[in-house]
């Protein structure tokens, strides 16, 4: 890979005493990247001089930065598992998806590869990471990629996690209805799913999953479900108001070529109550068991989740 110019500092100047510098959690890399249109014909040493690494803790945000400020921009998060990133074009893909939504320009997919192809030539061989890439709303501002440590979640894989249904506050029509409210796209605004977390933790679970005001089952606040109803595995279908999960299709791909049944359709909430295992499954978490939905306890199927959490961990395109 050509290497790239030395870090280049931040675009502001340093920050004053009055703001600590965060933490970065071991290894990691940014990029600060000056988004191309979709059709600009751009390659090679072009392309790469719109990428700029910057440090995982420079300051980057001017004060009054709207997009950032209104959570108005859309997100990817990719897992990186041993120098791989897994089911990028299914990640890029879904953020052009999320772009169209919120009627940003269409992101340069190419543009996107590379700087994903820089970051992982800028880490460790061996490991977890995360990339988050950024694209936000405000012309002329830069979109960015930035790699971290993955948190360890072996834990709450082999432990599960408890769940309670919560109210999403939207019928099952309303993504079709109402385009306006962005359901489906990964927008920068988590407030509600962040909210619904503390919401889930108040009534004594670990985690919530989203249902609709007309009782059909959605997602977890931050991940797919997959449920297991009568030897089949469910999810929910996109078109009720979720965002499509790219860990959810990839392990459905997984659990058709192993000769499991799946399908992708309307699940009410009645019906959890049949379910003999289930689980959240998102890109950086993986996939992590429930034990309990509304207070009714479920089996963890160790020997199906481990199978699982080993198929996510192989490298995946
Ligand atoms: N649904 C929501 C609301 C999410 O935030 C996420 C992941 O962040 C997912 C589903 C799972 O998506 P993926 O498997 O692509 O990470």
């Amino acid at each position: 890979m050509t290497p790239l110019s030395a870090a280049a500092p931040a675009d502001l100047p340093a920050r004053g005493p009055a703001s600590p510098p965060p933490a970065a959690a071991g290894p990691g890399f940014a990029l600060r990247i000056a988004a191309l249109p979709a059709a600009a014909l751009v390659g090679g040493a072009q392309l790469r001089a719109t990428l700029t690494p910057v440090g995982l803790d420079a300051v980057a945000l001017r004060v009054g930065e709207l997009a950032e400020q209104r959570g108005d921009g859309v997100f990817e998060s990719i897992s990186v598992v041993d120098g791989h990133a897994q089911e990028l074009r299914a990640h890029l893909e879904r953020l052009a998806f999320s772009a169209r939504r919120c009627e940003l320009p269409a992101p340069h997919l190419a543009q996107w590869e590379e700087a994903v192809a820089v970051a992982l030539a800028h880490l460790p061989a061996q490991g977890e990471f995360g990339l988050r890439l950024v694209l936000e709303r405000d012309p002329g501002r830069p979109a960015w990629l930035v790699a971290t440590r993955a948190a360890d979640s072996s834990a709450v894989r082999a432990r599960g996690v408890r769940a309670v249904t919560l109210d999403r506050g939207f019928d099952s029509a309303a993504a079709a209805r109402a385009p306006w409210l962005l359901i489906g796209a990964k927008t920068l605004s988590y407030a509600v799913n962040m909210a619904a977390l503390r919401e889930a933790r108040r009534r004594g679970a670990d985690e919530a999953i989203f249902v609709t005001s007309d009782g059909l089952v959605l997602e977890g606040a931050t991940s797919s479900l997959i449920v297991r109803i009568g030897g089949e595995h469910v999810t929910p279908a996109p078109t009720a108001g979720v965002l499509q999960g790219t860990t959810q299709q990839s392990l459905f791909g997984h659990l058709e070529r192993t000769g499991r049944r799946t399908a992708t359709r309307g699940i009410r909430v009645a019906s959890l109550a049949r379910a003999d295992a289930a689980w959240l499954v998102s890109s950086i978490r993986g996939v992590v068991p429930l034990t309990a939905i509304d207070g009714r306890e479920l089996e963890i199927d160790v020997a199906l989740t481990s199978e699982l959490h080993a198929y996510l961990r192989s490298p995946r395109d």
